[in-house]
């Protein structure tokens, strides 16, 4: 009988806190309701102890999402473990996920602690844990480069106090495959009491190995796998969930274990994310990449269309990719809208498809065809949580061969319009620092992206931008016909989100300090205070 590999998702936790991939609380709990759609059976929603924000989040979540397991991380100690208990105990089902190093280097370099030491910290966090909460998890981090004799006994001591999962992360993406493996089936076979504990695989890509890995864990008797969307995570990221749980689908011949994961709801996943956090994938990532189903060689698309199976192992059905046909054109109305955008796994309220209608017709008006990817493209733009404090009226630029640049921009703030012009090296730099001019305070750009969307020459520039203001980095997305007008729009998006929020940042030292923050931007965009 095959038997059930349980998913535990950590895109939260371990894929949040990797450079580039930070999220607001309204977009972390988008995200974990994208997830608990896709059935992923543990949520790992954050590091409470890391930050407030952190901590709001995890509560947001277990208060909101109850069919998961909820869980939340903390270091070994007392107060992570308190903090991560108050932040996850009103889940329906709350889940602590302690961690303690255990390799040699970590312990000499980094806890300064002796073996004894650390095997004592294990059995007191997990049973302090356990006082909380029945469904306790305990990570040996490091634990594939740690002695193998002292990995038992550090799993001994977790099972002992309680612990029922023990999960083995290759922290640093080090390990080879039959290394994994091995280790699972050591710990299964030598650690006393393991028919009542779950062993669970965490990987990372330094070596592109992730993914491998994690399914020789699987091999190796591990039933639970932590992984992320899109494989975002530290450094080269963590095995990608979209990989492991199409690579135990497709191969389900050799693999005797399944998941309960919505496949279909992989691509939409995929898509959320990136829209969420700014990061795009490659396009020939596997599964969720633009070309993962794109045959360009003749043999290919030839064979292709005689039987899929010729050259595709898994249909773009099966992940719920939007197949590249010709779907709208100016003639659509919200009705037929609205189902494509359904199809595609996007389920808009009233206001989202009024909304995408008229960034649609618009599109429309310009462009013959309407392909999914442009649909995909306009809910990008268009539905951040964040309240538009300044909307753009009127844009113009004029650039001349000599190399400078001049842009005009109208703003509109609560029904009053500003307007400005600035000269720089280029269009968009013109541009920006007229938004500047207006707004108040400078963004500094970090990351500046174009991709265009969908086939043809006819498609639209999609520009990402990631922007600094006073310390701080928030992303902006948009899409036009106009490189420099999407550029703008980008922008723009960022500083909005930064205004608020640098407001949610300073209501909150409000609340904590009773004084009332200074502070040059948030004096710019709420005169008169808050
Ligand atoms: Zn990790």
């Amino acid at each position: 009988m095959p038997e059930k590999v349980f998913v535990f998702d950590t895109t939260l936790r371990d894929g949040e806190q990797s450079p580039g991939c930070s999220m607001n609380l309204e977009e972390k709990l988008e995200m974990a309701r994208q997830l608990d759609r896709l059935g992923v059976d543990i949520l790992e929603a954050g590091f409470p102890v890391a930050s407030e924000g952190d901590s709001e989040a995890v509560k947001a979540i277990a208060a909101e999402i109850r069919r998961p397991i909820v869980a939340a991380l903390a270091r070994a100690n007392q107060l992570d473990i308190d903090r991560a208990w108050a932040a996850v105990k009103e889940a329906a089902r709350p889940r602590i996920h302690t961690f303690l190093a255990t390799s040699d280097i970590h312990l000499e370099h980094k806890l300064h602690k002796t073996r004894d030491e650390v095997l004592k910290q294990i059995g007191w966090a997990v049973g302090y844990a356990r006082s909380f909460c029945d469904n306790v998890e305990f990570s040996p981090e490091d634990a594939g480069r740690t002695d193998r004799s002292y990995l038992i006994e550090c799993c001994h001591a977790a099972v002992e106090a309680g612990a029922v999962v023990l999960n083995l992360p290759d922290t640093v993406g080090y390990c080879m495959e039959p290394e994994y493996q091995q280790m699972f089936a050591d710990v299964q076979a030598r650690v006393p009491g393991m028919d009542r504990v779950m062993l669970s695989t965490h990987t990372h890509d330094d070596l592109g190995m992730a993914v491998a890995n994690t399914l020789a864990g699987i091999r190796g008797g591990a039933r639970q796998v932590e992984c992320t969307i899109n494989g975002i995570g530290e450094r080269a990221g963590n095995a990608a969930l979209e990989e492991v749980v199409m690579a135990l689908y497709v191969r389900r011949d050799v693999f005797p274990a399944f998941t309960d994961i919505r496949t279909e709801e992989l691509f939409a996943s995929s898509q959320l994310l990136t829209r969420l956090t700014g990061m795009a994938v490659q396009r020939n990532k596997a599964i969720v990449g633009r070309n993962a189903f794109a045959h360009e060689a003749g043999i290919h698309q030839d064979g292709v269309l005689k039987k899929a199976i010729t050259y595709e192992i898994i249909t773009p059905q099966t992940i719920g990719m939007p197949s590249n046909q010709i779907v709208l054109g100016k003639h659509s109305g919200r009705h037929a809208l609205s189902k494509r955008y359904e199809e595609l796994g996007y389920q808009l309220t009233k206001p989202e498809l009024e909304r995408a209608y008229e960034l649609f017709s618009r599109l429309a008006d310009h462009k013959k065809n309407v392909y999914d990817e442009d649909l995909i493209a306009i809910v990008n733009e268009g539905f951040e949580h964040i309240p538009e404090m300044f909307t753009l009226k009127l844009f113009q630029t004029v650039s001349s061969s000599e190399g400078r640049s001049t842009a005009t921009v109208e703003l509109e703030k609560d029904g009053e319009v500003f307007h400005d012009s600035a000269t720089a090296e280029g269009p968009c730099d013109a541009a920006f620092r007229a938004i500047d001019r207006i707004v108040g305070v400078p963004g500094t750009i970090v990351d500046f992206s174009v991709h265009t969307v969908g086939p043809g020459t006819d498609g639209v520039a999609e520009v990402t931008i990631r922007a600094r203001f006073e310390g701080r980095e928030f992303t902006g997305k948009s899409t036009s016909h106009n490189v420099v007008e999407a550029a703008a729009r980008a922008y723009l998006q960022a500083a909005n989100k930064a205004a608020y929020e640098l407001k949610r940042a300073a209501e909150s030292a409000t609340a904590r300090s009773g004084s009332v923050h200074s502070n040059e931007m948030v004096d710019r965009f709420f005169p008169g205070g808050y």
